[in-house]
């Protein structure tokens, strides 16, 4: 896998501030794009243990709220193993820190239905994010007033929640209800 950048202080991907990782390839080409550049699977640089390294120093201090995976697309097949080993050392390093992942793909009909890659490497990803915001971006429904996506489509979902229901658990309903997350 290759990525197209790394955030140190990023606000804009989810709550409070973020280390974010813009991992290269995506084979949505949604049209308008934030960032039509990192369709290309050789785009940007090599991701390796030294990247991964790099991403757990920056996610050291304590002001850092968590960690997001963009793109690109972070659930393309060939991206999902070395994202999971990175979020295996997220993980182990910082339990208490957020794991937020945007996908082109969406959750039920495409996620978990295991036919993006191997099953065994998706249910594990899963397993480590907190946050999943799911669907193309759709330039006829882009809504600037909305937190932490492009377009209405889109749904910020809880994936704890989701997988131990089996249904699609809002984010926004859970906090709503005042049970409080890790987001
Ligand atoms: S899924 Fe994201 S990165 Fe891929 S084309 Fe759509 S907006 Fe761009």
């Amino acid at each position: 896998m290759n990525y197209a950048n790394i955030k140190n202080c990023d606000i804009a991907n989810g709550p409070g501030v973020r280390v974010s990782l813009f991992v290269s390839g995506c084979t949505h080409h949604c049209k308008g794009c934030f960032n039509e550049v990192a369709w290309d699977f050789a785009y940007g640089e090599a991701f390796t243990q030294q990247t991964i390294d790099k991403i757990l120093k920056l996610l050291e201090p304590t002001y850092i709220r968590g960690l997001t995976l963009l793109g690109g697309e972070p659930f393309e097949p060939q991206n999902q193993e070395p994202i999971v080993k990175l979020l295996r050392q997220v993980k182990a390093k910082y339990p208490e820190k957020s794991i937020w992942a945007f996908s082109g793909y969406l959750f039920d009909r495409d996620i978990l239905s295991g036919k993006l890659g191997k099953p065994e490497i998706t249910e594990e990803y899963l397993s480590y994010l907190d946050v999943l915001v799911d669907g193309p971006f759709i330039e006829e429904k882009k809504d600037l007033s909305l937190r932490f996506r492009g377009s209405s489509n889109q749904r910020l979902i809880n994936v704890p929640e989701s997988l131990k229901t089996g249904s699609v658990v809002l984010w926004e309903d859970w906090q709503g209800n005042g049970r409080g997350i890790k987001g």
